[in-house]
């Protein structure tokens, strides 16, 4: 919406100037969406940078090379894209299930929720029952707001992402987290897409491990499958590169608007091997 001018009348039709009428509205509406937004970005930034910590190197070493399929392992750690850490580090802390332990966003929820604003406590106590990261594909889109399916569940998503839909297709599968910022969804990092071509038998692959999990797991929600099972996404995705003999995950967009985030995956790109 175009906003008035300060001594244009107000949108509403009272005749009072906009300065006099909606203006002080509209702009404590925009502090409070600029809080939130702001909130979601503090947060991940943190849960990533707890990811990061020394006392999650044995899990990091454990599960880098299965998450890549072995494309990257603690020896090519460092060869990852920014993009890429930062993929792998939102799955560490939102999907990874360390034994015998909570995951990493329930960890830190515990040990430092009572440090945050009220805006990211709201934002993180949502987190903690947020979707996995999964497989959408693109119903629709208008502008920023896209139409998401979940490519296994079949529930329908309403997303809204800055950068829109990049160079996605209706019918390409996207895969990404769906975060909730306030009352909107929105992808947790730069997200992931398989072109038409690349989407192949993803369908088959992930009912023989949903027959298998369910044998496994008997009565375990959609969103527990996915949690053990969403690597298979980019296992996929990985192979179909190869087969296309290209670069492994194609961005959705690569001019996101998200620089905190991006240095914040310079630094993750910098780890170094422990020994
Ligand atoms: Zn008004």
């Amino acid at each position: 919406m175009n906003k008035p001018g300060r001594n244009d009348p107000c949108y509403c039709g009272s005749g009072e100037k906009y300065k006099k009428c909606h203006q002080k509205i509209d702009q404590a509406e925009e502090r409070e969406q600029r809080a939130w937004k702001e909130a979601g970005r503090f947060l991940h930034r943190e849960l990533l940078k707890f990811a990061r910590d020394e006392r999650f190197a044995e899990s990091f070493k454990e599960v880098l090379s299965f998450y890549w399929d072995g494309y990257y392992d603690v020896d090519t750690a460092e060869e990852m894209s920014m993009d890429e850490a930062l993929r792998f580090f939102d799955w560490f802390a939102f999907d990874y299930q360390p034994k015998d332990s909570p995951r990493l966003v329930e960890l830190y929820h515990q040990e430092h929720r009572q440090d945050l604003s009220s805006h990211q406590q709201e934002t993180l106590d949502k987190w903690l029952e947020a979707e996995p990261s999964g497989a959408y594909e693109l119903v629709d889109f208008e502008g920023q707001t896209l139409q998401l399916r979940d490519f296994v569940s079949g529930e329908n998503y309403e997303a809204f992402e800055p950068s829109g839909r990049g160079s996605v297709e209706i019918g390409e599968v996207i895969l990404a987290r769906l975060l909730p910022i306030k009352d909107i969804l929105q992808f947790s990092t730069s997200a992931a897409y398989l072109p038409a071509a690349e989407i192949t038998d993803l369908a088959d692959k992930l009912k023989q491990a949903k027959e298998a999990d369910e044998e496994a797991n008997p009565g375990a929600t959609h969103a527990e499958f996915m949690r053990r099972n969403n690597h298979l996404l980019i296992h996929h995705a990985l192979a179909e590169a190869k087969v296309q003999g290209r670069p492994p995950v194609a961005r959705v967009n690569p001019n996101r608007e998200d620089k905190a985030m991006q240095s914040a995956a310079q630094k993750i790109t910098r780890i170094r091997r422990r020994r």
